[in-house]
């Protein structure tokens, strides 16, 4: 049974009874819902309402990477030339404490159908558009049929080629990865699923179970997790994080520097931090197991890498820093304007 109210949390053992009448303003701001699968202690802090919610700092904001900066119609985001973000439905099955969409999640429901049309008719006369993002809210919330009816109508957009899932379902309720959802992402466009997932205690078996099925069924998974002090923000939480993934045929893809988003100051490192856990993570773990830390810039002006970096100019040379933090001199040789490499000297860092 999901849990979605204080006294459900107290009942679970995952609150204790002195803190509970303190949180009802909370819960009453921002949605609680914690599936059978998360409701472990150590997940607690993902989905258990704290007072450190309502504190609210002046950077923070209400819609942090700028989805409604860039909306030609309701539940579109239309931010790159090349893809856009179809917000199906505004439901999720886990609620989560940090979330960029905290004031919109959970508030609305599906889309509307006349909302549904006016974006499908967007995607269709912008051929430019070749991807579309289904996000919420969490898409797999929807059923199998609903879903499959959407797919269809997107599978008809000829500039439609790719179709990218952002979800939880498949580690905070496996049970939804069923043969007739899976049925039902088999159309033309090519089908993505991003599985967003920040602690290696959510990969459980039925989780493990339902990467097998969309993975044998041919869907290609990627990971997203965000960077979440008290949650994961160490190398050892990582590294087994992102190791559980690539054995379960998913890629790491991208590490989110926690966003903005309000009431959530608590949940935040600094970047320095962030590029010290990657710059440890680098020398620990193949390349596969290694996403991409990125950050949403404030405003709607797009996602960016953001290190650590290992290249640094010097004069007519680079200066390249190994995963051991040592320093090595690297010049650029083409077969136009050679440059004679000079003798690398190896700078102790
Ligand atoms: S599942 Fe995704 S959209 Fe829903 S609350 Fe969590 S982070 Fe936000």
């Amino acid at each position: 049974m999901t849990l979605t109210t204080i006294s459900q949390l107290v009942s679970a053992g995952l609150l204790d009874a002195d803190q509970a009448p303190g949180l009802e303003p909370v819960a009453e701001t921002f949605r609680v819902a914690v599936t059978e699968a998360m409701a472990r202690p150590e997940l607690a802090a993902q989905f258990v309402p704290t007072l450190a919610e309502m504190l609210t700092r002046a950077e923070e904001l209400s819609d942090p990477i700028g989805d409604h900066a860039h909306a030609p119609s309701p539940g579109l985001t239309h931010r790159y030339p090349d893809r856009v973000i179809l917000h199906a439905t505004q439901t999720c099955e886990v609620y989560c404490r940090f979330c960029f969409r905290r004031e919109s999640v959970g508030a609305s429901g599906h889309l509307p159908e006349a909302d549904l049309t006016a974006a499908l008719d967007h995607i269709a006369a912008t051929p430019a558009i070749r991807e579309v993002i289904l996000t919420g809210g969490d898409p797999m919330v929807l059923s199998p049929r609903r879903l499959g009816a959407l797919l269809r109508r997107l599978d008809a957009i000829p500039n439609v080629d790719v179709v990218r899932f952002h979800t939880r379902v498949p580690v905070v309720n496996p049970a939804r990865i069923t043969d007739e959802l899976i049925a039902a992402l088999d159309i033309r466009p090519a089908v993505w699923v991003v599985v967003h997932t920040n602690h290696p205690a959510e990969i459980t078996p039925e989780a493990e179970a339902a990467f097998r099925r969309l993975t044998r069924a041919g869907v290609p998974l990627l990971s997203q997790s965000v960077l979440l002090k008290g949650v994961n923000a160490d190398p050892d939480t990582l590294e087994a994080l992102f190791r559980a993934l690539i054995r379960n045929r998913v890629k790491p893809y991208y590490l989110h520097h926690a966003d903005l988003a309000k009431g959530t100051s608590h949940f935040r490192t600094t970047i320095a931090e962030g590029q010290k856990i990657m710059e440890t993570l680098r020398g620990r773990l193949s390349g596969i197991a290694q996403p991409t830390y990125v950050l949403d810039i404030p405003g709607g002006h797009g996602k960016v890498p953001i290190g650590p970096g290992y290249l640094e100019p010097r004069g007519a040379q680079w200066q390249v820093t190994d995963p051991r933090g040592q320093r090595h001199a690297y010049a650029d040789v083409t077969n136009g304007d050679v440059q004679a490499p000079a003798p690398a000297p190896i700078l102790t860092p």
